[in-house]
């Protein structure tokens, strides 16, 4: 162990537990990239006010959770704690909306950080995979997010997660519930702070964890009697795509998330297995978003799936991906001579696309073959002084224990018609 340790609240992904994260971020990404989202990678940092104006000056997120830093040049930038506001600034930077045809469909795959009390699920440094639809209004694109995270969950065998949806209404009613709402709040026994936050943004005060709150909210008015109707009728629309594709989703009136941005649909997944730290991912419409950060009108959808999360939840129903071994062939030399023939064996197989690899190092056979054991590979290949001379190398089938000689300059073909 050296002097060090990874800082408080977080963690290193390594071998063999880090292929799983490998595996989800694929699974989470692959129904996007099939459906016509581009990859988009941001920097790890931003300006702090992106963050300030785009996550919103009230949340937790900007008050209390963010890394922020002062440069040697006087900068003063954040760790990014959330994925939107940085992808819509890019896309606004590249004038990707003026580009071609909107909406702008992208999706990313990184690291976040905020500074949280650390706790299972709950990191300080966290992985996410997330999907922004830029510049269009339409409930199809809702649906089609949902669908999507949907299918890459159910593509990892999960199935006891649900989707929570609920609708936040637009700059129109949103207003009218927001008095109400807070009339409702005032007449409530809350702390200070609460109270600070019924003021400036009372939707959140629904999103309280504490159960006091909660108890309180009972008689709460719900969002979903103030809608207007063109709100009613793109979450209508929202719910009949959802509900014709088979997905099942469950109405939250009182599910508000975390960020200021959000307008009309809203959603969550969550995960019953996770204990607390339950939503292993969630999302919804941020038609003013852009417009916050300096940009022109553009209506977005989007969502970010927590890799740890998701990686807990795979835990919590037994679930075990199947990752097929990194290694198909697996070389042993015994002596110099060997040693060089077959590293050039090596090369050759890689260039063909053989994934395979070489025990380094001077050791005995049984070592050796313990290398080749815990490579996971199909093959090894053996070869030695004598089998030299012959021209040939022992190709030994590590699941059956069978052992061939094959001519040195057939080997390549030899493997791949035996791995094929
Ligand atoms: P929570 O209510 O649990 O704090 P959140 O609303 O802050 O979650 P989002 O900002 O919506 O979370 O982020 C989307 C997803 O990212 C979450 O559903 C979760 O899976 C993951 N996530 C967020 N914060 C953390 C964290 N500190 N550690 C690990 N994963 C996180
Ligand atoms: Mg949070």
């Amino acid at each position: 162990m050296s002097t060090f340790k990874a800082p408080k609240g977080t963690f290193d992904l390594i071998p063999p537990f880090s292929a799983t994260y490998l595996a989800v971020r694929d699974a989470i990404s692959a129904p996007l990239r099939k459906s016509g989202y581009g990859y988009v990678e941001t920097p790890g940092f931003e300006d702090v006010n992106l963050f300030a104006r785009g996550v919103g000056e009230s949340t937790d997120i900007v008050t209390k959770e963010m890394y922020t830093l002062t440069t040697k040049g006087g900068s003063h930038l954040a760790l990014r704690p959330e994925g939107t506001a940085s992808v819509l600034r890019a896309a606004l930077e590249a004038n990707m909306h003026k580009a071609g045809g909107l909406p702008v469909k992208l999706w990313y795959s990184g690291s976040y950080y905020r500074y949280e009390r650390p706790q299972k699920g709950r990191y300080r440094h966290f992985s996410q995979v997330g999907a922004e639809a830029i510049g269009a209004e339409d409930p199809a694109l809702d649906a089609e997010l949902i669908i999507l995270a949907d299918q890459a969950y159910r593509s990892l065998g999960l199935r006891e997660f649900r989707i929570l949806l609920n609708s936040l209404g637009d700059k129109e009613c949103r207003p009218v519930y927001r008095e109400a709402l807070q009339t409702f709040l005032r007449g409530l026994d809350l702390d200070e702070e609460t109270l600070r936050r019924a003021e400036i943004n009372p939707l959140r005060v629904l999103d309280d964890k504490r159960e006091s709150v909660q108890k309180q909210l009972v008689g709460a008015p719900l969002l979903k009697d103030y809608l207007c109707e063109e709100c009613k009728a793109y979450h209508e629309e929202v719910r009949a795509l959802i509900t014709a594709a088979g997905v099942a989703f469950e109405d939250d009136p009182k599910l508000v998330r975390g960020l200021d941005y959000y307008t009309r649909t809203t959603f969550e997944f969550v995960h019953d297995g996770l204990g607390s730290q339950s939503a292993v991912g969630g999302g919804g419409r941020y038609d003013g978003l852009s417009e916050m950060i300096g940009g022109p009108a553009l209506p977005s959808v989007g969502w970010a799936l927590g890799v740890d999360r998701t990686v807990l939840a795979l835990e919590a129903e037994g679930i075990e991906l199947d990752i097929p071994a990194a290694t198909s062939v697996f070389a042993v030399p015994l002596g110099d001579e060997a040693r060089k023939v077959l590293f050039g064996l090596v090369t050759r197989l890689r260039k063909e696309g053989v994934a395979t690899d070489f025990s380094f190092g001077a050791k005995g056979l049984k070592a050796h073959m313990k290398s080749a054991n815990r490579s996971g590979a199909r093959f090894a290949i053996v070869a030695g002084e004598r089998d030299l001379a012959e021209g040939v190398v022992q190709l030994k089938d590590m699941e059956s224990g069978e052992q061939t000689a094959v001519a040195l300059d057939e080997l390549v073909e030899t493997v791949k018609a035996r791995l094929a």
